[in-house]
């Protein structure tokens, strides 16, 4: 493959036409279960259903989301959510049509499944009540962005519940000013809320599975009663929902 410092459309170019030929010659040929779907250096982590895989390239073990000279709090609050993240993708919307092999396979008992989608409905709902930035017509689609939506919840509660098992999480001691509950959930602000464009918002409304990333914030964090104990946020402030209103799924 020639990259072309000059002609960025060209390397565009180029480097599909790679992508594609390199798929093609994996077709008649047996499944290579150690080839992952990411480079080395992308700051991304992927769960793949197909191969019932969970993949964290070392580009995303690194500050923001890990360090190993930081609180335990940051890490979990930043990797530690992805991690979680990951796992229940496993068993989101789509992955819990999977079996352990990877295929199409309903393994859920009769009652579950009912049940798993009226806890959802609740994710659709709430997602489908968030408006991107400067344009009031326009929402974050419930029902496309369901099963990263699940992904941060459930992430979030299976991080702070492993968090609390260590020395920071059951010591109160402040650092900065700052709790290790607090901490942790800064971590997760600090790691996921990134700033986002109104156009780019506009184009991930309408076709991206992930929610506009500040939503991935405002949304689980309003969902958990740990977060606004931590705040000490009274009833009816922004980031609080009454307990009617709030989304459990796991
Ligand atoms: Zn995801």
């Amino acid at each position: 493959m020639k990259i072309d410092r000059g002609d960025y459309f060209g390397d565009t170019v180029v480097a599909t036409r790679f992508l594609v030929a390199d798929n093609w010659s994996t077709i008649g040929k047996p499944v290579d279960r150690t080839r992952w779907g990411m480079t080395p250096p992308t700051s991304n982590a992927y769960y793949n259903p197909l191969m019932n895989e969970i993949v964290f390239p070392a580009g995303i073990l690194q500050p923001p989301a890990f360090s190993m000279n930081v609180t335990d709090a940051v890490n979990y609050g930043a990797i530690g959510v992805v991690i979680g993240h990951e796992i229940s993708h496993g068993f989101d919307d789509q992955g819990a049509q999977f079996d352990e092999k990877g295929q199409l396979n309903n393994w859920w008992a009769a009652e579950d499944l009912p049940k798993f989608q009226a806890k959802t409905a609740c994710v659709v709902k709430q997602f489908d009540g968030f408006k991107i930035d400067g344009a009031d017509d326009i929402h974050i689609n419930g029902k496309l962005v369901l099963g990263e939506s699940i992904g941060d919840l459930a992430g979030l509660k299976i991080a702070y519940r492993a968090f609390k098992k260590t020395a920071q999480g059951q010591s109160d001691e402040k650092i900065g000013g700052f709790t290790p509950d607090q901490q942790f959930f800064i971590a997760w602000g600090q790691f996921r809320g990134d700033e986002t464009r109104p156009e780019a918002q506009k184009l991930m409304a309408q076709g991206d599975p992930h929610p506009v990333a500040k939503y991935r914030v405002l949304g689980p964090l309003s969902n958990f009663p740990p977060f606004a104990a931590a705040f000490s946020c009274q009833a009816g402030s922004p980031m609080t929902r009454p307990d009617a209103e709030r989304c459990v799924v796991w």
